[in-house]
């Protein structure tokens, strides 16, 4: 848990990231950014991070929040929607200084409102909007083990939703019912939300990696995937597991001992340095081999924190650097067509150089194949 502002060093990392790129400031739009760096969990808002100042513009709703997360930001009071009434407050002082902004997160129409003001400031005030993609990203990739301690508490709440679950999942249930099972559990223990809209699937409709949950009953022996996560003190977790209600058949054993196996191999394997697309090359390779390489399409894994997708990304084309003090899931899949799909999915943070699991949730079931 995070008990002290997140402070000088996360602002100190994201200013030597400025001198590296040239920019004087950075103009922060994306929620997760925007609390990373300023503590700030509202909903509306934009930071400005330069060498020397850090200023936080927000509306009449929050300012008594921002006073109080975002202490080490001065508050500058946004009133109404017109960006000539607070935008030179915030930039003021950066005249003829690149300033980057978040090109993925920063709505084209509010970018062109943003630079209409900027143009019409004296030539001297007029700083320059410099387009940026992942810069606070980048950073919030490596966690603090403060950090990790806190994905941890999440996945441990996860887990105990999982564990749950299971104790009382029944044939009949609904695949809906299951999923509030999971999420009422962990509501109800101090989650904020979930992280994403679980998911459980049964029989052909797991096919679907990302199947939404039905109103139709779970049956017997049926694969079933459940993917799910909750938000705890503002960090995510992400567990997924493929059950079978009764005795799983052989089909079931076979594709599941593939995916269980490219699992386990990628996260023996995957070391600091490697490639996201070399980690994802691990788990894609085992499946391939095994002969199901066109019925695993998705990513191996991905970067979870304040959100439940960030960097890195393990995949194909991904060129993210695995380093120490990232989280990352590790979730291969094998996806057919009419019989269902099997995902195994934890979440493990790179210590000296190799892959840590966090999550304890039980799989299936190597002990029930006599
Ligand atoms: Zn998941
Ligand atoms: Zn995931």
């Amino acid at each position: 848990m995070l008990k002290q502002s997140p402070g000088e060093s996360r602002v100190a990392r994201l200013r030597a990231s400025l001198e590296e790129l040239g920019l004087e400031a950075l103009l922060v739009s994306q929620p997760a950014n925007r609390r990373y760096l300023s503590g700030f969990t509202g909903s509306a808002g934009y930071l400005l991070v330069s060498h020397n100042e850090t200023r936080i513009a927000t509306d009449f709703r929050y300012f008594e929040q921002a006073a109080k997360q975002a202490r080490d930001f001065s508050l500058q009071p946004v009133a109404g929607t017109a960006f000539e009434t607070w935008l030179p407050g915030l930039l003021n002082g950066l005249g003829g200084g690149k300033v980057g902004f978040e090109a993925s997160h920063l709505p084209y129409a509010t970018f062109e409102q943003m630079t209409a003001v900027v143009r019409a400031l004296p030539q001297g005030e007029r700083p320059h909007l410099v387009p940026t993609i992942d810069v606070v990203e980048t950073l919030r990739a490596v966690k603090e083990p403060a950090e990790i301690d806190a994905i941890q508490a999440a996945v441990d709440l996860g887990d105990a939703a999982f564990a749950h679950l299971l104790q009382r999942l029944e044939p009949g249930w609904t695949e809906k019912q299951a999923a509030w099972e999971v999420e009422r559990y962990m509501r109800e223990r101090g989650g904020e939300a979930v992280s994403f809209e679980t998911i459980v699937a049964g029989g052909p409709w797991s096919a679907m990696p990302h199947a939404y949950p039905r109103d139709e009953p779970l049956r017997e022996g049926e694969p079933i995937v459940i993917d799910m996560g909750v938000r705890l003190d503002g960090y995510c977790s992400d567990l997924t597991r493929t059950i079978v209600l009764g005795k799983p058949n052989g089909q079931f054993q076979r594709i599941y001992d593939i995916v269980l196996g490219a699992q386990l191999t990628a996260i023996e394997l995957i070391a600091a340095g490697m490639t996201g697309e070399q980690a994802h090359l691990l788990a894609e390779r085992f499946i391939a081999e095994a002969g199901y390489g066109e019925s695993f399409g998705h990513g191996l894994g991905h970067g979870v924190g304040l959100e439940v997708h960030e960097k890195p990304r393990l995949g194909r084309m991904s060129e993210d650097v695995l380093a120490d003090g990232m989280v990352t899931s590790v979730e291969p899949g094998i996806y057919l067509s009419g019989w269902g799909g099997v995902r195994i999915e934890d979440l493990a943070a790179m210590e000296n150089g190799r892959l840590r699991v966090l999550s304890r949730a039980p799989k299936f079931e190597l002990q029930g194949r006599d």
